[in-house]
C-alpha cells in the first residue's frame, strides 16, 4: 500500500500525551511512580473495578490471572475460537487445555447455550471474550461460572468502556483484563491492565507482575519496604508497565469520551452507507450494549467462500485501503492443531464466519468521504468476484 493509503487503523494521540511523557520523563522517575497509580485508578473507575493492575499487555494481564488462579497442567480453560490467539495462548502458557466452545453467528461471542456441555470435573476458569468489541451475554457467562462455581475471567481487550444492560466490561468476572495496543480504544503503545473488585487477588497479581515480590499496604514504613525489595516469596515476572507509558495512558483516558464519541460516529457513517449492500453481514449489536468500538468488521454473506473473501481484501489493498481477515480461528492455528488435536469441522460456525470477514480502516478521525471511498470499492471487488464466478 502506497502513502496515500487509507491505514486499517491509526492511534489518536495528541499534544495532552506527549506533555504528560514529558512531564515523566523531566521527572526523572521512569519506572514503578505515581503516573502508574493514576492509570490504574482511572481504569479501574471506568470498569467499575475497585483495583487495577498496568501490566506490559493485554497478555501478560491474562497469563498473571492464571498464574494468580493456580491454572496449571491438568486443568481446561473454557474460551472462544474466534478470537485474537491471545485470548487462549496465556492458558497454554500454564500448561492447561484450552476448551473451546462454538460461537453465536449473530454476535460472534462464545454460544452461552453451549457452555455448560463444555464444563467437566477439571474446568478450572472461563476466558470469555467480548468479540470485536460486542459485550453479549457477560451477564449470562457470569451466571453460569456462579453457578459452577467457576471463576470468571473477562478478556476485555476489545472492549474497554463498553457496557451491557449498563454495566461495563471488565466488572462481569472475578477478574477482567484489557489491552492498549496502538489499535484498541486507547493506547500507551504496549500495556494492558487487570482489573478486579477482588483485593486479595489484585495483590497477587502486583507481586507476579513484580518479580514475585511482596505489596505491602501505603502504611507500611519505607524501612519495611526496603528491607522486602530483595525478597522473592514466589516466582514472578516483570510484566510492569513504565510510567511514560502509563503516561500516555493518562492522557487517553482524559480524551476518552472525546475519542469514544469519534469510533461511534465512523461506526454509525458505516453502518449507514453499508446496510443495503446485499452480500455483507453488518455487526449485530443489541440495544442494551453501548459500544465504544474497537474495529469494524462486516462479512460476506454464505454465498460466499474463503477464497472469494480473501480477493476480496486482496482487491482493497491493491487500491490502497487497508483490510484484515480478523480473525482465523484459534483452534485451527498450527500449535493449537499439533499440541490439542483440533481440526477443521470442530467448531463449524466459527469457522464459517472466519472465512468470510473483513475488518475495514476504524479510526477516530475518518471522514464520510473515506467511509464512501472505502465502501465504494468494497462494493466494487464485491461485483467483481461475483463476475469471476459466474
Ligand atoms: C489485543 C488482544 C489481546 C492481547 O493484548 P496485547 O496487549 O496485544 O497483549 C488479548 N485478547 C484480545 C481479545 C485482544 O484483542
Amino acid at each position: 500500500m502506497g502513502p496515500d493509503a487509507i491505514p486499517l487503523s491509526k492511534p489518536d494521540v495528541g499534544p495532552l500525551e506527549m506533555e504528560l511523557v514529558q512531564e515523566v520523563i523531566r521527572s526523572g522517575r521512569l519506572a514503578i511512580g505515581p503516573m502508574t497509580e493514576r492509570f490504574e485508578r482511572l481504569v479501574a473507575s471506568k470498569a467499575g473495578c475497585h483495583n487495577g493492575v498496568a501490566v506490559s499487555s493485554g497478555t501478560a494481564g491474562l497469563h498473571l490471572l492464571m498464574q494468580a488462579m493456580d491454572i496449571g497442567i491438568g486443568d481446561e480453560v473454557i474460551t472462544t475460537p474466534l478470537s485474537f490467539i491471545a485470548s487462549a495462548n496465556p492458558i497454554v502458557y500454564v500448561g492447561a487445555r484450552p476448551v473451546f466452545v462454538d460461537i453465536c453467528p449473530k454476535t460472534l461471542n462464545m454460544d452461552p447455550k453451549k457452555i455448560e456441555a463444555a464444563i467437566s470435573p477439571r474446568t478450572k476458569a472461563i476466558v470469555a471474550v467480548e468479540a470485536f468489541g460486542n459485550p453479549a451475554y457477560m451477564d449470562e457467562y457470569a451466571r453460569i461460572a456462579a453457578k459452577h462455581e467457576i471463576p470468571l475471567i473477562e478478556d476485555s481487550c476489545e472492549a474497554l468502556g463498553t457496557t451491557h444492560k449498563g454495566r461495563p466490561c471488565g466488572s462481569f468476572g472475578r477478574a477482567g483484563v484489557f489491552g492498549f495496543y496502538p489499535n484498541k480504544q486507547i493506547t500507551t503503545g504496549e500495556g494492558g491492565m487487570i482489573v478486579t473488585d477482588d483485593t486479595h487477588l489484585a495483590d497477587i497479581c502486583k507481586s507476579l507482575r513484580n518479580q514475585g515480590r511482596d505489596v505491602f499496604p501505603d502504611s507500611a514504613s519505607e524501612g519495611q519496604k526496603l528491607g522486602a525489595w530483595l525478597q522473592h516469596p514466589r516466582i514472578g515476572y516483570n510484566y510492569r508497565m513504565g510510567e511514560m507509558a502509563a503516561a500516555m495512558g493518562c492522557g487517553q483516558m482524559r480524551r476518552f469520551d472525546e475519542m469514544m464519541a469519534n469510533r461511534e460516529r465512523v461506526a454509525r457513517l458505516y453502518m449507514h452507507r453499508l446496510a443495503g449492500t446485499e452480500s455483507l453481514v453488518l455487526p449485530t449489536i443489541e440495544p442494551e450494549s453501548e459500544m465504544t468500538w474497537f474495529v469494524f468488521v462486516v462479512r460476506l454473506t454464505t454465498d460466499y467462500t474463503v477464497d472469494d473473501r480473501d480477493r476480496i481484501v486482496e482487491g482493497l489493498r491493491l487500491h490502497d485501503i487497508g483490510s484484515a481477515t480478523y480473525f482465523p480461528c484459534i483452534h485451527l492455528q498450527p500449535p493449537y492443531r499439533e499440541k490439542f488435536g483440533f481440526k477443521e469441522g470442530d467448531f463449524p460456525i466459527a469457522e464459517s464466519v472466519s472465512n468470510r470477514t473483513i475488518a475495514l480502516p476504524f479510526f477516530n478521525d475518518m471522514t464520510e468521504q473515506e467511509v464512501d471511498l472505502i465502501c465504494q470499492t468494497l462494493e466494487v471487488m464485491i461485483s467483481r468476484q461475483n463476475l469471476r464466478r459466474t
